[in-house]
């Protein structure tokens, strides 16, 4: 594109800028706030450390566990969405909303850690072969 067209399209093609509060359209596969399910969280603290930003933090208490995500440090890398296996970690498809301080938009949750599940139970060994007893030699009658 030579530059006069580039002129011509700056000059005359409109704005491309946008007044507060429009948002503008997001493409798919966009990534946004990320968004915790506790139901779903096993409390095993791989999001925090797969989180170089820090935006994470995971404090491990007696019984349970605090997760805390705090959005003024997100890159929206989605490390953490996907290393979670538990699938308790998900982003927005849509814009952060707009905020005016690092933690405005921090939010924290106390988890009571699940009771492992029971093992299941061993199979049953196979029942023994009843013995049995051969025929006397010759056929006793
Ligand atoms: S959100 Fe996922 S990765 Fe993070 S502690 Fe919970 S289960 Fe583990
Ligand atoms: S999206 Fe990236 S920066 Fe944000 S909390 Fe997850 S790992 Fe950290």
């Amino acid at each position: 594109m030579n530059i006069l067209t580039m002129l011509w399209r700056n000059l005359w093609g409109g704005s491309r800028t946008m007044l507060f509060p429009a948002r503008p359209k997001v493409s798919q596969g966009y990534r946004g706030l990320v968004r915790f399910d506790p139901e779903l969280c096993t409390g095993c603290a791989i999001c925090r450390f797969r989180c170089t930003a820090r935006a994470i933090e995971f404090r491990a208490g007696k019984g349970d566990f605090v997760w805390s995500y705090d959005p003024g440090h997100c890159t929206f890398c989605g490390r953490c969405v996907e290393g979670c296996k538990a699938h308790a970690l998900s982003q927005d498809a849509e814009c952060p909303p707009i905020y005016l301080n690092i933690g405005d938009l921090k939010n924290s949750y106390t988890v009571a850690r699940k009771a492992p599940a029971p093992k299941p139970a061993a199979p049953a060994p196979p029942a023994a072969a009843s013995p049995t007893t051969d025929p006397a030699p010759g056929g006793a009658q």
